[in-house]
């Protein structure tokens, strides 16, 4: 540091900086810093300018030399997975005369992608004039994973690999806002005398059981239906999409027989199990937010009737049953 800059009697006796540091030092303050540091002029905007100076750490992130880099513009950074209308808006505030920020995919020199926080202001070397731009970079792709990983466990029940209860309100939520509300269906799963399972054979071979279900019925349902657990030994599936009662009731139907037509393998032998469903579809009488509360009604109706049996919302009386 150069000490014609440093006043030591600063009041809490610590160095202090004033007046203006010299050039060396401030390059060697910025060349320091972990992320990654890039000055660009400002004669096509910001990223098309070229690049006049780039630290260590944008050397490291990027995977482009200092000498390789100048001349170029920040765009080198760019690609396929680039979203440009995030790059748009950057630009659109910088050309404003405001400093900017964005988090975009951005790419290596060798083609590696990596997600990309970026800060960008407006330099004026003289008053009133933009000059420059300099922008500062963190590679933020570990946070990104990271994140993404804690927001997959929050909705993901580790025992069968299934989303879970908060999956599925979300799921629902999303759909009845985005597709018609009326074509929506739930059903509601429980596992018939499963504490039974568990007394004769203990709670690992009913975790073992409890697995196979839930592949067994991920595997009956069409493909955009979402399957969670819901709880201990309840499932719920949501259909997205279903114009009637019938296919409700058919895909209810699937998920009763895959479930108990064959007895389950499992460390302590074939276990027969069967499940008992209510089925629902939104209609007149039951809104999107009525759907969990009148499949949990149904599934009760068919526990009442017998269990291993489907039974439809609000069809008690008009003869939809099945088992
Ligand atoms: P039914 O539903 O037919 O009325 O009878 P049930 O015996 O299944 O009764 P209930 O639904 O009340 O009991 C659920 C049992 O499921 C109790 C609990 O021991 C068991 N269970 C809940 N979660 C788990 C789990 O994660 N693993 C295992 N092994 N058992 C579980
Ligand atoms: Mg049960
Ligand atoms: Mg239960």
């Amino acid at each position: 540091m150069d000490l014609d800059h440093v006043t030591p009697d600063a009041p809490d006796g610590s160095p202090r900086l004033v007046g203006r540091p010299a050039d060396e030092v401030l390059a060697a303050a910025l060349a320091s810093l972990n992320g990654a540091v890039v000055l660009t002029g400002a004669e096509h905007g910001f990223p098309g300018s070229s690049i006049l100076w780039v630290n260590r750490g944008f050397e490291e992130m990027s995977g482009w030399r200092a000498e390789d880099a100048l001349g170029r513009t920040p765009r080198v950074l760019l690609g396929t997975g680039t979203d440009r209308t995030i790059v748009d808006a950057l630009r659109d505030e910088l050309r404003a005369g405001r400093e900017a920020d964005g988090q975009i995919v951005a790419y290596r020199r060798d083609g590696e992608p990596f997600m990309m926080e970026l800060k960008v202001a407006p330099v004026r070397a003289v008053p009133g004039v933009v000059t420059h731009f300099v922008a500062i970079a963190t590679d933020v792709t570990e946070i990104r994973d990271h994140v993404e990983l804690l927001e997959r466990r929050a909705h993901t029940d580790p025992l069968t690999g299934l989303g879970n209860r908060r999956q599925l309100l979300l799921e629902l939520g999303a759909v009845a806002a985005e597709q018609d509300p009326d074509r929506l269906g739930v059903l509601m799963i429980d596992v018939d005398r499963f504490k039974e399972v568990n007394d004769a054979y203990g709670h690992e071979t009913g975790d073992e059981v409890l697995t196979e279900i839930a592949r067994r019925i991920a595997s009956v349902v069409r493909g955009h239906d979402v399957v969670v657990r819901w709880g201990g030994e309840e499932f719920c599936v949501l259909l997205p999409d279903v114009e009637t009662d019938a296919e409700v009731m058919e895909v209810a139907e699937r998920v009763r027989t895959a479930v108990g037509d064959s007895p389950i393998e499992s460390r302590s032998g074939e276990i027969p199990v069967t499940v008992s469903v209510g089925a629902v579809r939104t209609s007149a009488e039951v809104a999107p937010p009525d759907l969990i509360g009148s499949a949990d009604r149904a599934l009760y109706a068919a526990k009442e009737s017998g269990r291993n049996r489907v039974e439809l919302s609000g069809a008690e009386t008009n003869g939809w049953r099945s088992g």
